[in-house]
This record gives C-alpha cells, sequence and structure tokens, in this order.
C-alpha cells in the first residue's frame, strides 16, 4: 500500500486492518460480526474489557484514574471538560495555555460555562532562546505560565496536530504555585506516541483517530476524585459519573470503534509497548528533521525544541514548486502530504503505524526532487 502521511483519520497498521477483515462477518465463531452485537452481550464485554486492561497496561496508568470510551471526539471534550470540571470550585475558573489551533478552540469553547483565563499564549511573535520565533511555532515555558490558584484546572494541548509544535515535558502544578489545579492535556494526536507521567496530570484525553484507531470513541483518562462535579446543566449522557459508574455503557457506545481500538492495543503490545513505539518515534522525526535542517530547498518553522514527532510541517522555499511537489509524492505513493490550509506547505503526520521505512521513501523522494528543481 502507499504511505500514509494524513494527520488524521490518519494510516492504521495493515496487520490490525487485516484482522478486522478476516473477522468481519464472524467474530470468533459468534456468527455475528462485531457491529451486529449487543453491546452488554458477552462477547462485546470480553472485547471491552480486554481493550480496557490492555490500554491501561500500555500506559502504565494507575489505580486512582479511571479509562472512559466517550464519543463527540476531542471537540466534544472542549465543552465536555469544564461541564465536568469547572464546578469543582465555587469560583468556576479555568485557565488555559493556547500553542495552536486546537487549543485556541478548547479556550472559546469553555468561555461558555464559567471564567476562563489565558495561562500563557506564543501567538506573538517572540524571542525564544535567542532566536526570533514567529507566532504558533513555539510552546509557552511553564516559567510564564500565569495560573489562578483557585482555578478548577488548567488546560494544555501537548501536541498541536496544525502547527507541529509539541511540548515535550509537563510541569508539575506544585512548581507554577498551583497545586490545587489539575492540569488537563489534550493528548490526541501524540497519545500513545510516548509514555505519560501520570502523577502531573488530572485527566488526559484523545480522539482515537491518529494513534489509537478509527474516529468514533474519544479515550478519556481522569483521576477518580475530579469526577462527579458536573454543571446541573451537563448532559447526562458526558456527565463522568455517569460514564463511569455505567463502564463507558451509559448509552450504546462506538462499538466498533472500540474494537478496532482494542485491536491496535494488541499490535502496539506485540510492538513492545509504548517505550518501543516512542524510540521508534525519535528515530523517525530525527531523520525527517535532520533532512530538513540540512536541505537549503525545505525548511522547518517550528522552533527545535518544540518539534512535533507525530506531525511535520514544511516548506518548499520555492513555493510555486507545491503543486509539483504533492503530484510527483502522489505519484511516488506518498498520499497526504498537504499542509493544513491555515498553514500551507507540507505536513508529513508520522504517527505510531508509520515505519522508519516510511519516512525515508518520503526523505528520498525530497531528495529527488530537489535534485530535478533545485
Ligand atoms: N485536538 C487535537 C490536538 C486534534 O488534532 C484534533 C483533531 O485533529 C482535535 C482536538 C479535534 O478532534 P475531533 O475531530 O475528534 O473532535
Amino acid at each position: 500500500r502507499p504511505w500514509n502521511f494524513s494527520a488524521g483519520p490518519s494510516a492504521l497498521p495493515l496487520e490490525v486492518l487485516q484482522h478486522a477483515a478476516a473477522e468481519m462477518t464472524d467474530w470468533h465463531g459468534s456468527g455475528m460480526s462485531v457491529m451486529e452485537m449487543s453491546h452488554r452481550g458477552k462477547q462485546f464485554t470480553q472485547i471491552y474489557e480486554e481493550a480496557l486492561a490492555d490500554l491501561r497496561e500500555l500506559l502504565q496508568v494507575p489505580e486512582e484514574f479511571d479509562v472512559l470510551f466517550m464519543q463527540g471526539g476531542a471537540s466534544a471534550q472542549n465543552a465536555i471538560v469544564p461541564l465536568n470540571l469547572i464546578g469543582r470550585r465555587d469560583a468556576r475558573k479555568a485557565d488555559y495555555v493556547l500553542a495552536g489551533i486546537w487549543s485556541n478552540k478548547s479556550h472559546k469553547e469553555a468561555q461558555r460555562y464559567g471564567d476562563i483565563a489565558v495561562a500563557a499564549s506564543s501567538g506573538a511573535q517572540a524571542d525564544v532562546d535567542g532566536r526570533t520565533q514567529a507566532p504558533w511555532t513555539w510552546f509557552p515555558k511553564p516559567a510564564d505560565w500565569s495560573v489562578r490558584a483557585d482555578a478548577s484546572y488548567l488546560h494544555i494541548c501537548s501536541n498541536e496536530t496544525i502547527g507541529g509544535v509539541e511540548f515535550p515535558d509537563w510541569p508539575d502544578m506544585k512548581s507554577l504555585g498551583a497545586p490545587e489545579v489539575p492540569l488537563v492535556v489534550d493528548v490526541s494526536s501524540h497519545f500513545l506516541s510516548r509514555s505519560i507521567d501520570f502523577s502531573k496530570v488530572g485527566m488526559v484525553y484523545a480522539g482515537a483517530q491518529k494513534n489509537a484507531g478509527p474516529a468514533g470513541v474519544t479515550m478519556v483518562i481522569v483521576r477518580k476524585e475530579l469526577i462527579g462535579h458536573a454543571l446541573p446543566i451537563c448532559p447526562s449522557a458526558f456527565d463522568y459519573a455517569n460514564v463511569s459508574a455505567a463502564g463507558s455503557m451509559f448509552n450504546t457506545p462506538p462499538t466498533y470503534a472500540m474494537y478496532m481500538a482494542g485491536l491496535v492495543f494488541k499490535w502496539l503490545k506485540k510492538q513492545g509497548g509504548i517505550a518501543s513505539m516512542e524510540a521508534a518515534n525519535i528515530a523517525k522525526a530525527r531523520a525527517l528533521y535532520d533532512y530538513l535542517d540540512g536541505s537549503s530547498f525545505y525548511v522547518s518553522t517550528v522552533h527545535p525544541s518544540y518539534r512535533s514527532r507525530m506531525n511535520v510541517p514544511f516548506f518548499l522555499k520555492d513555493e510555486s514548486l507545491n503543486a509539483a511537489f504533492l503530484e510527483g509524492a502522489d505519484a511516488a505513493d506518498l498520499r497526504q502530504l498537504r499542509g493544513h490550509k491555515s498553514v500551507g506547505g507540507m505536513r508529513a503526520s508520522i504517527y505510531n503505524a508509520l515505519p522508519l521505512e516510511a519516512v525515508q521513501a518520503l526523505i528520498s523522494y525530497m531528495q529527488d526532487f530537489e535534485r530535478r528543481h533545485g
């Protein structure tokens, strides 16, 4: 198959697709497709329980966290998070770090539910480590975040899929002078690509359609003590307390997407788990960024300390060659490299399912294109 560099929904491991195809019409002799099963029946219960246990094992999720499978994507969480958490404290405050389009969307949606402030923003040109950085090409340093000690939570998006900006090391809220404020992280586009230090977080959430499976299921990993504070206006199906009490079966869950995510979790375990995946992702990203940095034909505009391992936007110095680049890439079986419309240029998303070989194929096409047009 061609290599698929889509930012999401993105490539899934071929092995997972083939496995699902082989049992599409008859799961384990049940005579049913997974999408035809009752979510409360014994077959689907087994699928769900295995997926849950595998996800917990992969990420080493501590006991004090609940793992919920929800619907509505990460965008719905932009409302569901404040609906569930902002009422924890009487002031109904929440603070947001802005580092790109996704965190901006989260911040905008939250404003409907309380007193929302910006803790820090990379939305202006700034000098970062002695380099002049364009807006949204870097991440504000925690030392510069201003978090209100009585906020109900602090929200960040740790990998900005569109800008290609990744936040490498989450702060301990004590060091920000706000020990009572839980950190809430949108990890959608680097979920399962690296380990998570749960001692630093109150909650993480991710839409599945990058590293975890097809669109339709949203993973929420939340400290149990944060559950149970939903505002009265919170829809029942989105109240973490209801979803948790019902074992993610408050209503019919996205059963097929959960099954597929479960197959991805098993594939990840077979690859050696998150540590192996992380090492592979470091090698892939290094190969691509090293090539970009060594080239005078292409350029990466993101500050080196905040470059995403998953989403690599890059530009041709001569942008009049963009169409030819994409056409040639397609012919070379390298798909979906066009950059997001708000950024332009190109973007290679190199999620877990893409091996180093795919990145090498991209680099070799880029070298060849440069030879012909440089
Ligand atoms: N947050 C991030 C970091 C994303 O990359 C995306 C989608 O690409 C979203 C949120 C929105 O996700 P969804 O489309 O599942 O609502």
